[in-house]
């Protein structure tokens, strides 16, 4: 398994793997990051992939693109074991394990509409993570509570 994976890994030149993303989430996050297949990176999706950790996996491959910082984070509220590869000249130069803050800052609005974060431009969001899995995180102005559904719907 581990060898299949490097392979893998190793067929893009430049661009980025996002690994051990929860089955059923990687069209998602390609929705997320804006990626419709008209930008013309070349991307592979695998979808169902077996996998030790999680049972099943999905896999995300992009060449010729990055990711922000706060595309990163979104990432990490949707899939929170992802594993991201960074890949240079067919090797892999950062891999990270993303990890979920204690506190999520003005990457997600709230669901609640009376909510200050939603009338005052300059008050970012503010989320506590009270639990990483299933996710929820609670509105540090309002105590609104959004579980892992809100919180997809909210992201795109
Ligand atoms: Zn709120």
């Amino acid at each position: 398994m581990a060898i299949d994976r490097e392979l893998r890994v190793q067929k893009i030149k430049e661009g980025i793997v996002i690994d051990h993303l929860r089955a059923g989430t990687a069209l998602k996050i390609l929705e997320m990051l804006g990626i419709t297949g008209k930008e013309g990176y070349i991307i592979t999706v695998a979808m169902n992939v077996p996998s030790q950790k999680l049972g099943t996996k999905d896999i995300i491959k992009i060449e010729g693109r990055y990711l922000s910082p706060s595309e990163v984070s979104k990432i990490a509220l949707i899939a929170p074991k992802v594993t991201l590869n960074v890949i240079k000249d067919y090797q892999v130069v950062r891999k990270e394990r993303l990890i979920l803050p204690e506190e999520i800052v003005g990457i997600i609005k709230c669901s609640n509409p009376t909510c200050i974060t939603n009338h005052e431009p300059q008050v970012q969001s503010k989320f506590l993570v009270l639990s990483r899995e299933p996710l929820k995180i609670k509105c540090k102005y309002c105590e609104t509570i959004m579980n892992q559904e809100e919180v997809f719907r909210r992201l795109s």
